[in-house]
């Protein structure tokens, strides 16, 4: 794990601990806590020690400003005036973007190292796998099929899971609080809407249509899985590719061809034109977490009584209309839809604050700051004990990288 990686890693989880100290959860945040010192304990690795002295000497800036930090949202191509819950989603966002930014630098400084055969001086960010979800998939058909961990990019499994339970436990959490891609659309979104005032959204067949191309691009990609024979899966690990597949997916983005260029153009145009146009369109990471997301106990849910509309017999849609994914929230008693980010805009938009509310059947409600502390125990929790575990780090020899990042073209499956 790197410097960067474990600072990172320990400045989240002593926020997210903060966050549940401050909520009045002390047995949860106690419990938390003993499980990040034992991590920090058995790994004795010196960088998380320096991210906690960070971390306690921030407690008092994480208390002062809790959790009010960033500018509000966008909503509708508007940068609107922030709730606290935006506040929150917003600074969480932002934060989680920065530091993937942070990695990507150091991660092409260390391939540049790498191709000017310089042994690094700064290793490889192993949160980089995050973004091989085919190699993560293949590995976590290993480990069930074959009970084998990978050794070149265990991080790839072990982020998969991640992103899956993000799913499994608070619908697409992970889209709307987490992922700097989604972050990225809203600014490219909001910068067409400072040219061009219109909302220019397709009609309802077609939204349906385009919403059926993430799921296509999914299913080829597990179907690649699937289909790849359990018995060739220990040579594929072993295999050059598998070893440099990080580097190769950079290629593609720095080297593009003509037809990736046209690709990453069109995905471009998608998402500066409609609102979450590339989550709601083309992620198939997106269209995993939706269909895993129907299996998610919370959800959004209106209590009729206390809606103006059923309670007061008043009109009122103000949760639909602040929804970004489109989702029409003031008739329904249950969101199921697969693109609800449980963002909890129409929460906040809504006038009657008992009215609707993140939740299970059974009644257990979740807050916005609870939705933050889970995300971020998941996705910093999780990769930590997968750390201390030895399941985290590429054990891949730097000079077998130095030696294939020589023939990075010529290397095939
Ligand atoms: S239904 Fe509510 S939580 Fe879900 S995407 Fe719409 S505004 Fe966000
Ligand atoms: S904003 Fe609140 S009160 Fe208005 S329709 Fe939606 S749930 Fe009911």
């Amino acid at each position: 794990m790197s410097t960067i990686e474990s600072i990172t890693l320990v400045l989240a989880l002593v926020y997210s601990i903060s966050l549940l100290y401050w909520s009045k959860q002390k047995w949860g945040a106690a419990l938390c806590g003993a499980l990040l010192m034992a991590a920090l304990v058995i790994s004795l690795h010196w960088p998380l020690f320096v991210g906690l002295g960070l971390s306690l000497l921030l407690l008092p800036l994480f208390n002062k400003f809790q959790p009010a930090l960033a500018q509000g949202g966008v909503v509708n191509g508007q940068r609107v005036k922030g709730n606290k819950a935006n506040q929150l989603k917003e600074m969480i966002r932002h934060a989680l973007a920065l530091s993937m930014m942070l990695v990507g630098i150091q991660f092409a400084i260390n391939a540049a190292l790498l191709k000017a055969e310089i042994t690094p001086w700064l290793v490889r960010p192993d949160i980089g796998d995050a973004f091989l979800p085919i190699a993560g998939g293949i590995e976590l058909k290993a480990i069930l099929g074959l009970g084998l961990w990978d050794q070149n990019h265990p991080a790839a499994a072990v982020m998969l899971v991640v992103v899956l339970l993000t799913g499994l436990l608070c619908k697409r959490a992970f889209c709307g609080w987490a992922c700097p891609l989604g972050l990225a659309g809203d600014y490219l979104y909001s910068l067409r809407k400072r040219f061009i005032k219109q909302e220019l959204a397709p009609p309802a067949w077609l939204d349906w249509i385009l919403r059926m191309i993430k799921y296509l691009l999914l299913a080829a990609l597990v179907l690649l899985v699937f289909t790849m024979p359990l018995a060739s899966i220990p040579h594929y690990l072993d295999g050059y590719y598998h070893k440099v597949a990080d580097l190769k997916m950079a290629l593609f983005f720095l080297s593009p061809t003509a037809i990736s260029l046209m690709c990453f153009s069109l995905i471009l145009a998608i998402a500066a034109w409609k609102r979450q146009g590339f989550c709601r369109y083309i992620c198939p990471y997106g269209a995993l977490l939706g269909l895993v997301s129907f299996l998610s106990p919370f959800k959004i849910r209106r209590t009729t009584e206390q809606c103006l509309i059923e309670g007061k017999g008043m009109k009122c849609d103000k949760c639909t209309r602040a929804c970004p994914a489109n989702i029409i929230v003031h008739t329904q008693t249950t969101i199921r839809s697969d693109e609800c980010q449980a963002c909890m805009n129409c929460i906040s938009a809504c006038p009657k604050k008992e009215a609707l509310h993140f939740s299970t059947r059974w009644g257990m409600v979740m807050s916005y700051r609870g939705l933050t502390v889970l995300v971020l125990m998941l996705l910093f929790m999780i990769p930590l004990w997968a750390y201390v575990g030895g399941f985290w780090h590429s054990e891949t020899p730097t000079e077998i990288r130095m030696m294939l990042i020589q023939h990075l073209n010529s290397i095939g499956h």
